[in-house]
């Protein structure tokens, strides 16, 4: 049984054209849950990350277990008014849609390494923002580590200059 038997596609969802590939049947398979988040965690253990940081909602779901096994810090990137301190802001586009992210504005201390965690990489758009996030606090951004990559969506040329790994391709 390898991850890709585990994620399930969904045609036109959100939107016609869209083939979503949904990643709740593979974390409600506790063994293969554990077995995804150990491949990152492995991945980006000798890259001395200080901190990890994550975009709502699913960012939260990989990133909060790396950081509990790597014993680091765990940062949500949020949609703006969801976090209550003062934050800072970078807009972006999605592959169905346009927003903005918001981070805490004392999450990140200048200098530290930090590593994005995610579900998925499509266009990139999301993690350009955080990126800009990360960078606003004087964060250097060192690597982004995802379960599924839409490599068709070519996400990783945002991504220039950091480590880019994920599970699974399409
Ligand atoms: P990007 O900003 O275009 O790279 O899109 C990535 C973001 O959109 C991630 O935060 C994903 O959670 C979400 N996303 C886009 N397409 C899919 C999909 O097919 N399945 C699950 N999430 C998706």
């Amino acid at each position: 049984m390898n991850f890709k038997d585990k994620i399930r596609v969904i045609p036109d969802y959100p939107q016609p054209g869209i083939k979503f590939k949904d990643i709740t049947t593979l974390l409600k398979d506790g063994k293969m849950f554990k077995v995804a988040i150990d491949q990152l965690v492995e991945r980006f253990k000798d890259h001395e990350i200080d901190v990890i940081v994550g975009p709502e909602a699913r960012g939260f779901v990989v990133g909060t277990p790396m950081s509990y096994a790597m014993e680091i810090g765990f940062v949500p990137v949020r949609k703006p008014g969801k976090l209550p301190s003062e934050t800072v802001e970078a807009k972006y586009s999605l592959e169905y849609g346009k927003d903005s992210l918001a981070i805490h504005k004392d999450a990140i201390e200048p200098g530290q390494r930090v590593l994005i965690a995610d579900d998925l990489l499509a266009t990139g758009g999301t993690i350009a923002a955080t990126l800009d996030l990360i960078k606003q606090l004087g964060g250097i951004p060192v690597g982004a580590a995802f379960m599924i990559e839409l490599s068709y969506l070519n996400g990783r040329d945002q991504l220039e200059g950091i480590d880019v790994f994920s599970l699974v391709q399409y």
